[in-house]
């Protein structure tokens, strides 16, 4: 224990989620590339280290997204895309993925462009990146919770990743200011819910389906993202498929009901509730009743518990410079979702933890190698 610390570059990563992890592993990289051995890495987590990564992609590790040009890219983060800009030019989706390769973690992308592991297995990805940082003799883990920067007071540099979990008072610790943290990527609950429960719903905006209280699924979560800090009740219009095929199919049908028309294009008991004139044949309906049909508008009332669950919100980005360094406090970095950084499913908020972790890790050596001559 006492050799442990006898190096004069104590630094403590408060977090062992995705960001600290892959931020721990990338300092140990870039240290010894350069045959520099005189530190030493104290992880701190009051629970079970990269836990957080066991429940993503349902268990597969959405691990990235493919996306190739970084301004498309950043398109996907309602919180941050200016920041990240700049963060991706550094270590882009292509870096990570020769870092998890380097592991042993082969990947492979989905048609819409989503990255697994070929293991499909988050349990796998976490498995080889522990493997990985136990390996090298600088790195310790400690189970315990920090209740403030004075629990760190013995390392001259620290990273916070510590998600975005009930971390509001540590962060003031740091003499830090937070956005309000408000959930993000969940389902959500509608008023007057009529609609059909457990049906999905293919549109022109996403897919979704119907639940108990209101609506779940890819477009719901990319909803709850962007209206992140609206208040409730707030009203959406969800797009269900072109108009103009409407009018057609009408031309080609004008004795066929209006009802089985629009059931043609959505699921039917989705039209039964919303063509108000189901039976009526479709030439007796006006084009601008039948345009209303392509559009369902919903309130929103709340936000529900289920989803990927990410928090908008966190670390001011106005507070750090382009390496997630404190503009507040010395020598203290932050990566990961602690930052007001949030993006849709698909990968995105774990390649924010990745390249945030990275860019931190470098200038962190940097600055104990800057230090040392
Ligand atoms: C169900 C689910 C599925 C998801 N699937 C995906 C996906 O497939 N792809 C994707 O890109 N994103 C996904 N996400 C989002 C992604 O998991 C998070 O963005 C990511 O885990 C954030 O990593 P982090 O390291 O910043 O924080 P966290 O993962 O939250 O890790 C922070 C760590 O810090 C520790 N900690 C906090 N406070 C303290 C303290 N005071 N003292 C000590 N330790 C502390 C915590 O115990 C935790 O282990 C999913 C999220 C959920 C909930």
């Amino acid at each position: 224990m006492e050799q442990f610390y006898l190096n004069k570059n104590k630094i403590a990563i408060l977090g062992g989620g995705p960001a600290g992890i892959y931020c721990a592993l990338n300092i140990l990289f870039l240290f010894y590339s350069q045959n520099f051995f005189d530190f030493s890495i104290d992880i701190f987590d009051k629970g079970e280290i990269l836990r957080t990564l066991i429940p993503t992609g349902n268990g597969r590790c959405n691990i990235s997204n493919s996306i190739s040009d970084i301004k498309d890219f950043v398109l996907n983060y309602p919180r941050g895309d200016k920041f990240l800009y700049s963060v991706f030019s550094r270590h882009f989706n292509y870096d990570s993925l020769d870092f998890f390769n380097s592991l042993g973690i082969k990947t492979y992308t989905e048609a819409d462009g989503r990255i697994f592991p070929v293991s499909q297995s988050s349990k796998d990805v976490r498995n080889k990146m522990l493997k990985k940082l136990f390996s090298y003799k600088n790195v310790r883990f400690i189970n315990k919770k920090i209740i403030s920067q004075n629990d760190l007071t013995d390392y001259n540099k620290i990273v916070v990743a510590a998600g975005s979990r009930g971390v509001e008072n540590l962060i003031v610790s740091f003499g830090h200011k937070y956005i309000k943290f408000e959930k993000s990527l969940c389902a959500l609950n509608i008023l007057n819910n009529i609609y059909p429960k457990g049906v999905s719903v293919k549109t022109l905006d996403g897919d979704f389906v119907f639940t108990d209280k209101g609506i779940s699924g890819p477009l719901a979560f990319k909803i709850s993202s962007i209206n992140a800090f609206s208040d409730f009740p707030y009203d959406i219009k969800i797009k269900l498929f072109n108009e103009e095929k409407l009018f057609q199919l009408a031309e080609l049908y004008p004795k066929k009901s209006a009802g089985s028309i629009v059931a043609s294009l959505i699921p039917r008991s989705l039209a039964k509730v919303i063509v108000k004139d189901y039976y009526k044949n479709i030439c007796e309906i006006s084009k601008s009743e039948l345009k209303q049909y392509s559009i369902l508008q919903l309130t929103v009332v709340s936000k529900a518990n289920v989803g990927e669950i990410v928090n908008a919100g966190g670390i001011n980005l106005d507070d750090v410079d382009k390496n997630c360094k404190s503009k507040i406090c010395h020598n203290l970095w932050f990566c990961g979702e602690i930052l007001n950084i949030d993006g849709f499913c698909g990968g995105f908020n774990l390649q924010n933890c990745w390249s945030t972790g990275y860019v931190v890790a470098k200038d962190l050596v940097s600055s104990i190698m800057k230090d040392m001559v």
